[in-house]
């Protein structure tokens, strides 16, 4: 087995910045943390803000154009590490610069997708990468307010993050006239409330003007009618602690890390029968069976039987498939599942996969917003149909009805969520349905529940 140390040293052979933190593997994000080394002096002294001071010409350059920050991030091939990998310089481009009134920028750190605990990793050991690449980030289309909007329930996070924002503004890296330059950029934190909903962009931008976190229709997009209706930018957390690196060390450098069209590295979130769960942060393209070899196999004395690659939402994959993928957006998409926001939830040859989809029915159900009939309606019918065969209950038709059901809640609903909760259904159905059929017919499932 390769251990951690044998990775480290051929990444460090490669000429990637690596280093340890705990069990995770940290080329750029993690870098050298320790738990207590957070704040802005020790992050300054691994290079913090240095990608700023570039930009904003401070250390003897000549600075860089709003124009040539985003051509670097293009160049890079970062693409958003919240669930949809969209190009962020892309999404930057968007943004219409020379629009008259407020524009804002937010960062999404509602994370709340079972299995995703990379966000609040990063915001409690490394919390000034984030401020460094908002700003970085506002400096590139203009914006001179942002906010994060950090899940609710983790308070710890909240309050290391607001420390982390006085001691920028202490430093000079935040508020009127950065660094002496003509910059200004305005950041604050904003504390959810822990509905999973206001991940969704538009739920969270409801909730942050002080709303019923439910999402919008679109068009129009965030871009141009976001939050008070204003032009606005949202990437996730992850997204904005890969822009100091990448400004720092250029995108040809970050999208070398990875494989084309997959930039960079990406933090995955493994959970679930292994031996060292945990946050890995691995170059993009890494085999599947190196990450679970990071995180110390599956358990002992166990088989791997299947894998939740990036999240609740995206479909199952066998272990037969699993195992031939690399993990980046495009090896697993082709292999029928998403990447998601990076949490990879391994089952082994204990888990009742009827189980298993009654869990994830139940937390869909329960997360709907309701405003749309097909998401309202159908994830509790889902979830009754999961639950009446995981009881011995079940019929011949149910699934049937399971397929129809998930079919019709797909592309009928406002937001994402829908789908997320069809998906894991008909995955399930096309990889195990001997399983959830053998239930039906001798009423028993077919492998023990975990304790
Ligand atoms: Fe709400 Fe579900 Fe409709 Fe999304 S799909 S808007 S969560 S009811």
């Amino acid at each position: 087995m390769t251990t951690a140390a044998q990775v480290l040293a051929q990444f460090q052979a490669a000429g990637v910045e690596t280093c340890f933190h705990d069990r995770h593997i940290a080329p750029q994000i993690y870098a050298d943390l320790n738990g207590s080394n957070w704040g802005i002096k020790d992050y300054e002294a691994r290079g913090g803000y240095q990608a700023l001071r570039a930009i904003l010409g401070k250390d003897g350059g000549e600075g860089l154009t709003q124009d040539q920050v985003i051509a670097t991030v293009k160049e890079s091939g970062l693409r958003g590490r919240g669930g949809a990998g969209f190009p962020t310089g892309l999404k930057w481009s968007f943004m219409p610069r020379q629009f008259p009134g407020q524009k804002y920028l937010v960062c999404n750190s509602d994370e709340g997708e079972p299995g995703t605990c990379k966000d609040r990793d990063i915001l409690m050991y490394n919390p000034h990468i984030v401020i460094e690449g908002m700003i970085i980030a506002a400096y590139a289309m203009g914006i001179s307010v942002g906010y994060n909007y950090i899940h609710g329930e983790i308070f710890q996070v909240y309050e290391r993050f607001e420390a982390a924002l006085e001691e920028a503004r202490a430093a000079g890296y935040l508020g009127n006239g950065i660094l002496g330059s003509g910059f200004s950029f305005q950041l604050h934190a904003h504390h959810g409330f822990g509905a999973y909903i206001c991940g969704e962009e538009t739920a969270l931008l409801e909730s942050l003007e002080g709303k019923k976190g439910q999402p919008r229709f679109k068009p129009p997009f965030p871009a141009s009618f976001g939050l008070y209706g204003k032009p606005t930018t949202i990437n996730n957390t992850e997204t904005f602690a890969a822009v100091p690196w990448i400004i720092r060390n250029g995108g040809a450098a970050y999208l070398a890390c990875g494989k084309p069209n997959n930039g960079g590295t990406k933090i995955f979130s493994v959970s679930g029968d292994v031996e060292r769960p945990g946050n890995y942060e691995v170059p993009m393209g890494t085999p599947f069976a190196k990450l679970l070899e990071l995180a110390g196999g599956v358990r002992t004395g166990r088989q791997l039987k299947a894998v939740i690659p990036g999240g609740s939402s995206s479909p199952v994959l066998p272990a037969s498939i699993i195992m031939e993928c690399t993990m980046d957006y495009d090896s697993i998409a082709k292999a029928g599942s998403m990447l998601g926001s990076g949490a990879v939830i391994v089952m082994d040859d204990s888990r009742c996969m009827v189980e298993s989809l009654k869990r994830l029915s139940y937390f869909y159900m329960h997360e709907s917003c309701g405003q749309c009939t097909p998401c309202r309606e159908g994830t509790g019918w889902l979830w009754r149909l999961v639950d009446r065969i995981h009881r011995g209950e079940g019929r011949p038709a149910d699934m049937e009805v399971l397929d129809s059901v998930a079919s019709n809640i797909m592309g009928r609903t406002i937001c994402a969520l829908g789908d997320a909760a069809a998906m894991p259904v008909r995955a399930m159905i096309k990889h195990f349905r001997p399983e959830f059929e053998a239930l039906i017919r001798n009423k028993t499932p077919q492998a023990a529940p975990s304790a």
